[in-house]
């Protein structure tokens, strides 16, 4: 079965005058219908960018250098604009950190959900309306028969982002790209919108592109997840072992699990220094200057993604792993 988002081999790249910037290379994953699949890591690492690849709305000068972006066995990343603007409203929704940029601050929330219902579903006015209510109602709007007339800053915070994920739902996507869609929100109201989040995209089989720096959203929400180290994937695999028992030393240092040097110390710490720019990524692998384990070859060469037990990991400590299986 070919999963629903294919990304091979992709590559993005900024030209400017001073040189072209590589801002990703060589990413590869799938995400099958219903599932969910995190990508976390520092900011800077690539995660939006490679969301961004996706639904066709990288920044000028970016773009996608190399590679494929298949969605239902269809490539996406060379369609022209108007073509992938149909794409973007139909098979893919996207929601975004700060609810304000999704919404028209003019229109009611219920001009925009019926617009968007009309664009793309066929569908009379009436028919919209209520698939519209009912949208809100589903993502928990109290009283929507009315709160469909309300303009967005009528909505608190969290209600807006559940305006937003409602419309990002209207045409019925087959992928949802969000980023970060609770990093805005109090942290009171974040769990409830990334349990609706999950709960209707398993309701309605959509796939999902989750882009977060928090590892406890990932650990709660999704099926896989996919670590992003310097505009690479570092290490993916299903959720419960890329946490558990990672394989990638900075998959380990998020998960503050590298034990301090000193061996008095109890505690757990974090990886010391910083990702490098993008304009100065290491020789090797990009990791290897705060990577503890780090042994020649990787200060020579760059590990690609290998079988590393149960995960798969771009680090030559896997090495030997691989060469068995080969
Ligand atoms: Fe560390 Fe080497 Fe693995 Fe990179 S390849 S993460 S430097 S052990
Ligand atoms: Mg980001």
């Amino acid at each position: 079965k070919t999963p629903l988002l294919q990304v091979k081999n992709l590559r993005v790249e900024f030209p400017s005058r001073r040189g072209t910037l590589l801002a990703l290379d060589d990413i590869n994953f799938n995400i099958d219908a219903g599932e969910i699949l995190g990508v976390v890591g520092e900011s800077g690492a690539g995660k939006s960018l490679t969301g961004a690849a996706i639904i066709g709305l990288l920044e000028p000068p970016g773009r996608v250098a190399a590679g494929e972006i298949l969605l239902d066995g269809r490539r996406i990343d060379n369609l022209p604009y108007e073509e992938m603007r149909k794409v973007r409203g139909r098979q893919i929704g996207a929601i975004f950190q700060d609810p304000l940029t999704s919404l028209n601050p003019l229109y009611t929330v219920g001009r925009q959900l019926v617009e968007t219902i009309q664009t793309h579903l066929p569908v009379s006015l009436a028919e919209a309306r209520q698939r519209a209510i009912q949208l809100l109602k589903d993502t928990g709007i109290p009283a929507a028969e009315q709160r469909i007339d309300h303009y967005p800053h009528q909505f608190s915070g969290g209600m807006r982002q559940r305006v937003v994920i409602a419309l990002a739902l209207a045409a019925e996507p087959k992928l949802i790209v969000a980023d970060e869609p609770t990093t805005a929100l109090d942290v009171s109201i974040q769990a409830q919108i990334i349990a609706l989040l999950k709960r209707l995209c398993k309701e309605k089989g959509a796939a999902v592109m989750l882009v977060t720096h928090d590892m406890g959203v990932i650990a709660e929400t999704c099926d896989r997840v996919a670590v992003m180290y310097a505009g690479r994937v570092a290490e993916i695999g299903p959720v419960h072992d890329v946490i558990h028992s990672p394989a990638h030393p900075y998959t380990e240092g998020l998960m503050g699990s590298i034990p301090a040097m000193d061996e008095d110390r109890e505690r757990l710490t974090q990886i010391d220094g910083a990702m490098p720019r993008l304009t100065a990524i290491p020789k090797g692998c990009a990791f290897h200057p705060r990577c503890p384990k780090a042994f020649d070859r990787c200060r020579q060469e760059r590990p690609e993604l290998m079988d590393a037990g149960r995960t798969r990991a771009a680090c030559w400590l896997h090495a030997e792993q691989e060469r068995q299986v080969a």
